[in-house]
């Protein structure tokens, strides 16, 4: 039985609304226990003999289907997996795709630590946030204990990112795992022939381990092997071949096995996957390093939707690199809530009152949008944004969310008339319809700006300044 709603949650709180959760009523932190922004040790009435039981129920029924584990330490830590559902508007998914990018053994000190950096540093400012790369895949090619645990050593001082350790040879892991056996990296992988050492490796670490095998009831047996060892921090990898049937068989195998963890209720297999797109490189080779990073990215993009919870990456070329990130933001928001902004008077560049006032609504994507062509274009102004719900502008008219009285509001309680004398204002030429009675509304003139902000400075070649304004 899952637990789906906060009244259900509530009948194994103890109901005394106490407070000392920080919330007002049992049934706010019951709320937010569903939503995981609570965790359930922050109510202690719970530990007590009296209300254990309920407790020790409660902790069941909440805990995720797919096993939640944690990758790193302190703030760089990545939790992966820990999803309930198969399809992201059934409710959400919670642990975004963590993407780690490779880097190996031979390569020269130099060339290593430039490599390190051009990971960790890359970003990319994306509707409000910048988009960052997760984790560095340390890998084995030379095959020889001590280079690996050299170059382990060296990413290690070049970073704080959470680490997968990568090679079949349990003697090369165990010499790299010496070096940064404290921030709790993954090691990859346990296999049909190596698992008895990497078994052994695991339990003396502590630390996450990564399972492979294409065979299904291999890794479901190597799952439980694990389990039943103690060992429950485990990552799947059921193989990624990246072209023709193999190909196919792979997506196949990660909606097989997410399914029997989630609709199925099989808890030997309800961990989180790992897909390693840089297998593409195998097949198209670095002398087609264009083709290759382009196969790398479709494939990529092809398990961040089903349903890889980390994977290996090569390219971190921008044609890549930017798809794969803005695929992960995009599938990992909360589809019940839009992503907004706050709404408020923003100014941009140095406006006076003389300068446009333009409007929009406080759905994050069009905010953004609108802002950034106003200010790459340098013209001085105001932007109202009005609250819409996180709705973007055609879908808010349509919906009532934005309206007239939504304008009026926006300009009363952001006081625009203080800065903005002209009482003129550019309305998203979306919204074109509500034009007349916002000006019968508001006493403002209206002016209708483009439907796409992008052709704000033409728009503005032929209308700005209206005779409202000279
Ligand atoms: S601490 Fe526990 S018992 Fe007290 S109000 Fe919060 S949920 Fe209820």
């Amino acid at each position: 039985m899952k637990l789906n709603s906060p009244m259900e949650v509530w009948k194994y709180l103890p109901g005394t609304n106490c407070k000392e959760c920080g919330e007002k009523t049992c049934l706010a932190f019951a709320s937010l226990l569903l939503e995981r922004k609570k965790k359930l040790e922050e109510c202690p009435p719970l530990f007590e003999p009296k209300y254990a039981e309920k407790g020790k129920k409660l902790a069941e029924l909440l805990a995720p289907e797919v096993r939640e584990v944690e990758i790193g330490i302190g703030e760089r830590a990545r939790k992966i997996g820990g999803e309930d559902v198969m399809h992201r508007h059934e409710r959400t998914f919670f642990n975004r795709t963590a993407l780690a990018f490779d880097v190996w053994d031979t390569m020269k000190e130099e060339e290593l630590r430039e490599r390190v950096r051009r990971i960790t540093d890359w970003k990319k400012f994306y509707v409000g946030e910048f988009l960052k790369v997760d984790a560095i895949a340390v890998r084995s090619v030379s095959g020889d204990a001590n280079t690996f645990a050299r170059c382990v050593k060296r990413v290690a001082e070049e970073t704080d990112f959470p680490l997968v350790l990568c090679s079949f040879d349990a003697r090369v892991i165990e010499e790299g795992l010496k070096e940064v056996s404290d921030r709790n990296p993954l090691i990859y992988a346990a296999d049909k022939e190596n698992w008895k050492e990497f078994l052994g490796i695991a339990k003396r670490y502590k630390v996450p381990v990564a399972l492979f095998s294409p065979d299904l009831d291999m890794l479901n047996s190597l799952a439980v092997t694990f389990s039943s060892a103690g060992i429950e921090d485990i990552v799947l990898d059921p193989g990624t071949y990246p072209e023709g049937q193999g190909l196919e068989q792979t997506f196949s195998r990660f909606i097989k096995i997410r399914r029997a963890g989630i609709v199925e209720g099989n808890k030997g297999i309800a961990y989180p996957l790992i897909a390693v797109p840089m297998t593409a490189w195998m097949v198209h080779g670095t002398e087609n390093a264009l083709e290759a990073s382009y196969w790398e990215a479709i494939i990529a993009d092809l398990f961040i939707i089903k349903y890889a919870d980390i994977m290996i990456l090569h390219s971190i070329e921008p044609h890549s690199l930017i798809p794969e990130r803005t695929l992960v933001a995009n599938i990992y928001t909360d589809p019940r809530r839009p992503v907004s902004v706050e709404p408020g008077l923003r100014e941009i560049g140095n406006p006076t009152e003389k300068s446009p006032l333009f409007v929009t609504t406080n759905f994050a994507l069009t905010y953004y949008t609108v802002e950034s062509d106003i200010a790459s274009n340098k013209i001085d102004s105001y932007l109202m944004v009005v609250d819409s719900e996180g709705i973007g502008v055609e879908s808010a008219v349509a919906g009532g969310q934005l309206n007239a009285e939504s304008f009026k509001d926006a300009l009363e309680s952001f006081n625009v008339a203080d800065k903005v004398k002209h009482k003129t204002m550019v309305i998203p030429g979306l919204a074109a319809r509500l034009s007349g009675e916002t000006e019968d509304v508001t006493g403002w003139t209206v002016l209708v700006g483009p439907r796409d902000s992008g052709r704000i400075p033409g728009w503005m070649e032929k209308n700005w300044p209206p005779e409202t304004v000279s």
